[in-house]
């Protein structure tokens, strides 16, 4: 039996909630491990293998967190005084705890996005933000494109918009880190292999533990010498685990199997949506992946509506004042998004009387 904390909520507050499958479990109870640190464990080792395949990378790491992914690229692409490029709502920006100048003496030059813009900052943006090479300023080093785009409500950047931007980059020697946390959730939108839409970076992280589905850990892929260095990187944070190959196990099937419930994630997004929509004052933007967030108007309250959703059992969080988020997974079913839909109907009526 599958032990979760919360069976009889429907959580639509984040993908990060999926649990570890049944064959999960039995793939990590019977991992052969070994030392990580040192290199030896197996299972681990084949995760990596398989998550440079993926990516179409010549190496990968395994490591705990997305947020420790974007770090240790960080960390190796930047010196102290550099400065990186990202748009204002990345996560790098925001949701790290200021890692990139705490760990890496680097600085973030967030570029301004109006509330609906889809969160990648265009190409002119991107060149216009490139300081000159002046002693009194930061060396512009590196590019920080978020695919999909959270905050941004899982916005995707295609192959075209990709390349146009990495173009820019080279031109002015910065290198591109792609944080692709939901990059297979891109990838299964624009119907393309993650490794082809990314191609032509010089890293990428992605994570394991969302809509995949592994409970712990995400990738950060590269060149092989940069993947060394990340590997030195990861250490000093604190990242070496040993027998890793216990949740690695885990991971393997979430990046075998992960991906192909993702198109289903994306439809019931789009479901909620279109019901949504249906509701005095309710204003939620069309969603490309799994993520859809749904502005609120007055008479109507994003705070009462969070909890006028949970004595219905049903979980959405607030990202902004008036600014619902709502995210499909896999440990959702086809009821869960029924009664998502009736909740919010019910919860509209009795909050805006
Ligand atoms: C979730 C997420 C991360 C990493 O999160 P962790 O909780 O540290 O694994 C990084 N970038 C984006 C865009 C994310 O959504």
């Amino acid at each position: 039996m599958i032990r979760r904390v919360a069976d009889r909520i429907a959580d639509f507050r984040s993908d990060t909630l999926t649990c570890p499958t049944p064959a999960m479990r039995e793939a990590m109870a019977t991992a052969v491990v070994g030392d990580d640190v040192f290199g030896e464990d197996p299972t681990v080792i084949a995760l990596e293998r398989e998550g440079a395949a993926f990516l179409g990378q010549e190496a990968a790491l395994y490591v705990p967190s997305g947020t420790m992914a974007n770090q240790c690229a960080i960390h190796v692409h930047c010196r102290p005084g550099d400065e990186l490029i990202c748009e204002e709502r990345s996560h790098v920006f925001l949701y790290e705890g200021g890692g990139a100048a705490r760990w890496s003496g680097t600085q973030v030059r967030a570029l301004p996005s109006a509330p609906d813009a889809d969160g990648f900052p265009s190409p002119a943006a991107i060149e216009a933000a490139v300081r000159r090479d002046d002693p009194h300023f930061p060396r512009s080093r590196l590019l920080v494109l978020e695919n999909t785009h959270n905050m941004a409500g899982g916005t995707v950047l295609d192959r075209a918009g990709l390349e146009a931007r990495i173009t820019t980059a080279r031109r002015h020697g910065l290198r591109v880190h792609v944080d692709g946390a939901r990059l297979a959730n891109a990838a299964i939108a624009l119907g393309l292999p993650a490794s082809a839409l990314i191609a032509g970076v010089d890293s990428v992280s992605l994570c394991l533990s969302k809509g995949l589905g592994a409970p712990v850990g995400s990738l950060l892929a590269g060149s092989a010498a940069f993947v060394a260095e990340a590997r030195r990187a990861r250490k000093a944070l604190g990242g070496g685990m040993r027998q890793a190959g216990v949740i690695a196990a885990a991971a393997r099937l979430a990046l075998r199997d992960g991906p192909a419930e993702l198109e289903r994630d994306h439809a019931r997004a789009r479901a909620l949506a279109d019901a949504f929509a249906e509701l005095p004052g309710l204003r939620p933007r069309a969603p490309a992946t799994n993520i859809l967030m749904v502005d609120v108007a007055a008479p109507l309250r994003a705070d009462r509506l969070v909890t006028a959703l949970a004595e219905r059992s049903v979980r959405a969080l607030q990202v902004g004042p008036e600014r619902l988020r709502f995210v499909t997974h896999r440990d959702l079913s086809d009821a869960d998004v029924e009664r998502c839909i009736t909740a919010m109907r019910a919860a509209v009526g009795d909050t805006s009387s």
